[in-house]
């Protein structure tokens, strides 16, 4: 695939526009594959997001948007998996050049999951429980009691820089859904398709129902996690943010959803068929270089075949081929950026400095036609120990820790024995071997036999650290909703309202 770059200036989308920031700065977005600049992008201000709120506040005080009927809601849902559908190929190709995700991922997965969600969110709302009829008790007097579901009123999202347009996705969809409006502030590495997304969505739903505010996480992130109009804010990124917007949020009290970081653990159980749990271990490790929150990056191996299991990983992961991501031949692009690259070169060497024995990769590796690209080689350390930095720190790049284990009870408590509880996996063909151990697994989601099979009708998120509340699946039509009771009496007398004695005490 080839990308026309036309370095192209974006303002902020809101209300329905595009719009200059106010104060007229502008961030550069850059192609981690070699370097080129791919954008420039405005940085906004607290001002700017002031701006935001105001169109979104504006837009859900509309009744035309909050209380339109769910079939219109699922109409618009369609038409916009339909317009993602028109737009596949120029959102890949702007994921590609700036997140550095493989085409081959981009547009076989990413963006027929977005399609997919917004199609199966545009049939949950159809038949969604919006209101519940309570039975009547005699006592203390007949009443019609109703919990009826309502929008949240002005969602901020923001997200990270691995998934951009997914994990942006993730938010809008049941957002809208419900009749919410969101303001989001995407990573400053990737915000180019939340912008197009956030424009194709415009043309379908009124103006200010979807906005983008572009810019630092210290000014825009802040300002949205501390706006007083900004009822719930949904955050995807690293577990040490997460916490500070989690504290951000507590003064205005908002409703927060928080999908965060992760250290999943794969146990491979004796009777695995390695032909699949093999190459099924790289490719939830290495998969967008290692770069998916939920990779499963600790592999628990047992005594009796660990070297064999060695053996085999390090030969298929040799063969992965490092390259640009708009190769359809390549398999694992760059790291998203220098300092990222020197992170996880750091904790390479810090794995080799606490004992563990590297099996593979390990370095840099330069990439023809890339050279200035942040490549790194799919890296595996033998003879790790869960409290070794490498299986215990979230590395977010191609690194693999196998962990040798005796006793099934011992990998299980390892790997439970982390903050984090976003995914874990079992590799057995003894399906309720497997059930047992998946039992005992605190994580929000568990493969069997299989890695990052995440659906739009089902929901995912952490246990522990690595987060609060769900998104996707019904449970995410859930957390952009309120409720509320309603009661209405059907005893007309006073005298007959035998609770009005809790305060008249004299009644006749
Ligand atoms: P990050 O550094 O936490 O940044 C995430 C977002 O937060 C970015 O938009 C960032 O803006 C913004 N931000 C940074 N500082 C902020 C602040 N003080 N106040 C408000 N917002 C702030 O995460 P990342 O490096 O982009 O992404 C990698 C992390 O995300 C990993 O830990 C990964 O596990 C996690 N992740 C989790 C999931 C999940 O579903 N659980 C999915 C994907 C990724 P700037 O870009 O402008 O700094
Ligand atoms: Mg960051």
């Amino acid at each position: 695939m080839s990308v026309n770059v036309e370095i192209k200036s974006y303002p902020l989308f809101i209300n329905g526009e595009w719009i200059a920031s106010e104060a007229n700065r502008t961030f550069d977005v850059v192609n981690p594959a070699n370097g080129e600049l791919v954008a420039k992008v405005a940085s906004g201000t607290k001002k700017d997001v002031d701006r935001a709120v105001e169109a979104a506040t504006a837009a859900f005080e509309q009744d035309e948007w909050r209380e339109m009927a769910p079939k219109e809601r699922s109409k618009i849902l369609y038409a916009i998996a339909q317009k993602i559908m028109e737009n596949a190929e120029e959102l890949v190709g702007l994921e590609a050049i700036s997140s550095g995700g493989t085409v081959r991922r981009l547009g076989s997965n990413d963006v027929l999951q977005m399609v997919d969600l917004f199609q199966t969110l545009g049939k949950f709302v159809i038949d969604y429980t919006y209101s519940e009829t309570l039975p009547s008790p005699p006592f203390p007097g007949p009443a019609h009691n109703f919990i009826w579901r309502e929008p949240i009123g002005v969602c901020a999202a923001i997200t990270p820089w691995n998934m951009p347009m997914l994990i942006a996705s993730w938010k809008i969809a049941p957002a809208l859904a419900m009749g919410n409006t969101i303001v989001i502030k995407p990573a400053s590495y990737t915000p180019l398709t939340t912008l197009r997304l956030a424009e194709i969505i415009s043309e379908v739903v009124p103006p200010g129902v979807i906005n983008v505010v572009t810019g630092s996480g210290k000014e825009v992130g802040e300002a949205l996690a501390t706006h007083p109009k900004v009822e719930k804010i949904a955050f995807t990124g690293s577990t040490e943010v997460g916490r500070h917007i989690m504290s951000l949020a507590s003064n205005t009290i908002k409703n927060t959803t928080l999908e965060l970081g992760g250290k999943s653990p794969s146990i491979l159980l004796e009777d695995a068929d390695l032909s699949l749990a093999l190459p099924g271990s790289l490719f939830g490790v290495f998969l967008h270089s290692g770069q998916l929150c939920e990779s499963g990056t600790r592999l628990f191996v047992p005594d009796k075949i660990y070297d064999h299991v060695i053996d085999g990983l390090k030969e298929l992961s040799e063969k992965l081929v490092l390259g640009n991501p708009l190769d359809l031949a390549t398999d694992m692009g760059p790291v998203i950026s220098e300092t990222q690259k020197e992170s996880i070169l750091s904790y390479i060497e810090k794995g080799k400095q606490e004992g563990a024995r590297l099996v593979c990769g390990g370095q840099e590796v330069k990439v023809e036609g890339c050279e200035k690209g942040h490549f790194i080689a799919p890296t595996i350390f033998a003879d790790v120990t869960n409290d070794m930095t490498i299986a215990r720190e979230e590395i977010f790049g191609p690194v693999l820790s196998v962990i040798r284990y005796s006793e099934v009870e011992d990998a299980v408590r390892m790997a439970n024995d982390t903050i984090y509880g976003l995914a874990a996996g079992v590799w057995t063909a003894d399906v309720n071997k497997a059930y047992k151990v998946v039992r005992k697994l605190r994580a929000g989601v568990v493969w069997i036999n299989d890695w990052h099979m995440l659906r739009n009708d089902a929901p995912f998120g952490g246990y522990k650290q690595s987060g609060i509340g769900r998104e996707m699946g019904r449970h995410s039509l859930d957390a952009y909703t309120q409720v509320k009771h309603v009661h209405t009496s059907m005893v007309p007398e006073a005298e007959r309202r035998t609770w009005y004695s809790l305060l008249f005490s004299n009644q006749s």
